[in-house]
């Protein structure tokens, strides 16, 4: 018989208790501790003896015996994917996808499952295998490398794959496995880092990579514990609004890789495309000339993006002026108005302002605070930038327009992308000017209005 116990865990950050508290000892945030029944089964976990075909033993090595080839990543055909990955999925390792539900999670793996080289076991426990099948035949009906397996319980889940040997294993999602070990419900904090601990230990004894779908709480934390993001080596965000097009992917921790990467993607009836070139889709069509946008020249990663800048400044309707931003840091903004009202003169303390960066996106780079400037500058007086100019410096609290990193990265994406002139600081160097578009160089903001508005 095997002896029932109970444990209290925070809902928060997933501290373990031995009695119930009102406070939690770890994280100090009060009434999240839940009761959760634990028992311990003989039935163990995964079983790398049961397969010793799937195990890979490792033994210590000299460095100079070490061959970096072995580190070869797995590439998953979906450029967006491997670059946020930092070059493809790293054996062996685990990775969160987390998002709000029906932002796209199901569908982003489900059509990087299907179009692997690589055998793939599909664990659902959210669809029936019917209506993957529906899914799956307006991706790639045709895929015979991957599988799929609706089940919730890991040690079933084990079995299959001591039978599969699969390559490549993902979970659909995390919050409806279950163990044996464990006797407190799926989606349980207990539950999910059990589960979790398990499939660690497969990945990490086998080699074999595994993706876990993890949902988001309404508060925006990956439901479950923080322990989860503590636990495996990727996390990565699948966000956007639900009514926009356009879905960005994005590294919140990368154990191989960096977090600066970014991938983008357009939801369309047949699944997920990826975008390659994601400067066309962030700067509007519009041929008309609107007062109140400017386009900067941003840097997520490694790749410039140029993106389009709106403000709308009016006189306040109300005794507060307010002060809104859509993808901006507002307090970037409050410091940029305070920088237009003392250093150029600009009188706004009276104005409504409010900023979007369009396409859905947010973005933090220094080099945007020239167009953020010029966008609200614009709107102010009323006068159209030429669609053509495009910008990218930093402001000081001077007034001062400083130099930005990469600049000759940002000039040659501009110039690509057909701008007929580019505004940056006067401080930035560039060892040779070979390029087509002209640089305007400028110092302090009075420069900027006099080149824009005469
Ligand atoms: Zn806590």
């Amino acid at each position: 018989m095997a002896k029932i116990k109970t444990l209290y865990y925070c809902q928060n950050c997933g501290a373990q208790h031995s009695k119930w508290q009102g406070q939690c000892n770890s994280c100090r945030e009060w009434n999240t501790l839940v009761e959760e029944v634990i028992q311990k089964s003989d039935n163990k976990p995964w079983n790398s003896e049961a397969a010793p075909n799937l195990k890979r033993t490792t033994k210590p090595l000299r460095i100079s015996e070490i061959e970096v080839s072995k580190e070869e990543r797995l590439k998953t055909n979906n450029h967006e994917l491997d670059r946020v990955l930092g070059g493809g999925i790293v054996p062996g390792s685990l990775t969160l996808l987390g998002g709000e539900p029906g932002i796209g999670k199901s569908t982003l793996l489900l059509q990087i499952s299907l179009n692997l080289n690589y055998r793939t076991l599909y664990v659902s426990g959210e669809e029936s295998q019917q209506q993957i099948k529906m899914r799956a035949q307006r991706i790639n009906p045709d895929s015979d490398k991957c599988f799929i397996l609706t089940e919730t319980k890991t040690q079933n889940i084990f079995q299959q794959i001591e039978k599969l040997e699969p390559e490549i294993v993902i979970i659909d999602s995390i919050q409806t496995l279950q163990t044996d070990y464990i006797e407190s419900g799926p989606g349980s904090i207990s539950q999910i880092r059990e589960c979790t601990a398990e499939l660690i230990k497969f990945a990490k004894e086998t080699a074999t990579p595994v993706i876990l779908i993890g949902h988001i709480t309404k508060e925006g934390s990956i439901a479950g514990p923080k322990v989860l993001e503590h636990m495996v080596d990727t996390v990565l965000q699948f966000e956007g609004d639900r009514n926009h097009v356009y879905r960005i992917l994005r590294a919140h921790k990368n154990r191989f890789g960096s977090t600066n990467e970014l991938g983008i993607y357009e939801m369309q009836g047949n699944g997920l495309r990826e975008v390659s070139n994601p400067s066309e889709i962030l700067i509007s069509k519009n041929d008309e000339d609107l007062s109140g946008t400017a386009i900067a020249a941003t840097l997520e990663g490694m790749r410039p993006l140029m993106i389009e800048i709106q403000a709308l400044v009016s006189s306040a309707v109300y005794g507060t002026p307010q002060r809104s931003t859509t993808g901006y840091n507002a307090k970037r903004l409050n410091m940029l108005l305070a920088v237009l009202e003392k250093r150029a003169g600009f009188k706004l303390g009276a104005k409504d302002v409010f900023l979007n960066i369009t396409g859905g996106i947010s973005v933090d780079d220094p080099a945007l605070d020239l167009a953020v400037v010029a966008a609200i500058l614009s709107s102010n007086e009323d006068i159209a930038i030429p669609k053509d100019i495009s910008f990218a410096a930093e402001i000081g609290l001077a007034g001062e327009v400083r130099p930005v990193t990469r600049v000759e990265q940002r000039i040659l994406e501009a110039e690509k992308l057909g701008f007929s002139s580019i505004v940056v600081s006067a401080q930035n160097k560039f060892p040779k000017n070979n390029f087509e578009i002209k640089i305007q160089k400028v110092s302090k903001i009075e420069d900027v209005v006099s080149y824009l508005f005469g």
